[in-house]
């Protein structure tokens, strides 16, 4: 391998520790500089597609992920006020994957799993408490600036990767802009032990509905029973502390699904939801992956599994372009192919769904309705459906552009 500096990858969640052992396990010199102590811990994403994965099952991940994840081979979309539910079956999709279900596991749960592999490759070096805040591109190298406890110290890269999630510092250093739009409603999540499967719903939902849609992943928690994981939309008038406020969220639970007793709340937690991708992937050795370079609403699972995405094509393409397999232009390509999933698939899928679930003409609703239970009752209608919203067609299409 020649001697040069390393890869410096900014941020050690899902897409920059992916990026880093792709790179590692192909003998590239990688240092990731993670701005907080530890990973973090907060409560994500947690619904894993099959390609996804496929694609980690190489580097073991998948496979570790399995002790504690729920395979979710049924979901649905179902009415709130209406008796259709469409449901899907990805067991249909075993012939195309080696993982015909979703996985569901927290993400909390994925990176450290991420970390002790990565910390097996000798070419890695993973830095906490170590901020990118800046970088110099001159010639074939750059400078990579950090902050360590208020010390400010320089890494030399022959690469740097901004994989510093939704507020990335490295885009925002980027002369580009972050293109789209903020919902204006927030989403409520809220984690309950009660268990909706006893309702017949399954591990995976998407209940539609004109006034209030409602989606409910089930999550394994710390092993069984496990939690369900409910999300809501909320009204955008109202203040931040009077939407987490523990009578406003029992009021929603009880109306999308009145138990007689009150709901145990484990987890609650608002966020604003944002539909934007970056205008450039690439500023000469500065490229753009994960959350970093786009953003989406989580109706579908799609932002997390698509950053898995950038990573292991990024990797791939950065390997080639170190060997001297490619030119530079192979990077052009991971853009290319990468920001055509996230516009023509992600960005499209997620608006799609949002748009479905909360539909405000209920003839409109239900005709939709109809047409998805239809879908499902056919069995290559419903194969189709499903490898496009297991985003295996998207994959397909990206990957075949030059
Ligand atoms: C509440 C919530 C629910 C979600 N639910 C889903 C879901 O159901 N399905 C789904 O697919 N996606 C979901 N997502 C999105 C998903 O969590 C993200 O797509 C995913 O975390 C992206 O991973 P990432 O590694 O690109 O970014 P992040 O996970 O944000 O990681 C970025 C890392 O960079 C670090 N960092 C930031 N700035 C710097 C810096 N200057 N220098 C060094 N390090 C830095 C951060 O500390 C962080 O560790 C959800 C997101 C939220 C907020």
């Amino acid at each position: 391998m020649p001697d040069r500096p390393p890869v410096v990858i900014a941020g050690a969640g899902p897409t920059g520790l992916m990026c880093a052992l792709g790179l590692a396990s192909q003998g590239i010199p990688v240092v990731v500089c993670e701005a907080e102590p530890s990973l973090t811990h907060d409560l994500r994403a947690g619904s894993y597609h099959p390609p996804t994965q496929d694609m980690m099952a190489k580097y073991g991940i998948t496979q570790r992920m399995h002790l504690h994840g729920l395979k979710v081979r049924r979901w649905q979309i179902r009415e709130r006020r209406g008796g259709l539910a469409a449901d899907f079956d990805l067991g249909m999709l075993a012939d195309v994957t080696a993982y015909p279900y979703r996985l569901h596991l927290e993400q909390h749960r994925l990176t450290p799993i991420q970390l002790d592999i990565l910390r097996r490759q000798t070419d890695a070096k993973v830095y906490f408490g170590h901020r990118v805040t800046g970088f110099e591109q001159k010639g074939g190298t750059l400078k990579v600036k950090v902050e360590s406890d208020g010390i400010p110290g320089t890494f030399e890269a022959s690469w740097l990767i901004g994989a510093d999630g939704g507020r990335s510092t490295v885009r925002k250093l980027l002369p580009i802009e972050f293109e789209g739009f903020t919902w204006p409603e927030q989403f409520l999540v809220v984690s309950t032990p009660y268990d909706f499967g006893s309702q017949g719903y399954a591990l995976n939902v998407y209940v539609a509905d004109p006034i209030e849609w409602v989606a409910l992943f089930k999550m394994p928690n710390n092993g069984p029973p496990g939690v369900w994981r409910v999300v809501f939309p909320c009204d955008p008038g109202m203040p931040d502390d009077a939407l987490l406020d523990p009578e406003h969220v029992e009021a929603k639970l009880q109306s999308f699904h009145g138990q007689g007793k009150r709901y145990e709340v484990q987890h609650k937690v608002i966020y604003r939801v944002h539909q934007r991708v970056a205008s450039e992937w690439r500023v000469g050795r500065v490229l753009l992956a994960g959350d970093a370079a786009h953003l989406n609403n989580p109706l579908g699972a799609f932002g997390l599994n698509s950053g898995i995405h950038d990573a292991v094509n990024l990797a791939d393409k950065l390997g080639r372009v170190w060997r001297g397999e490619g030119g530079e232009e192979l990077l052009d390509r991971y853009v290319r192919q990468r920001r055509a999933a996230c516009v023509e698939q992600v960005q499209a899928m997620s608006i799609r769904n949002k748009r479905l679930l909360e539909e405000r003409d209920p003839l409109v609703q239900r005709a939709r309705m109809e047409e998805l239970v239809a879908t499902s009752a056919d069995v290559e209608q419903a194969r189709a459906f499903l490898l496009e919203s297991s985003m295996i067609s998207g994959l397909r299409k990206s990957e075949a552009i030059e």
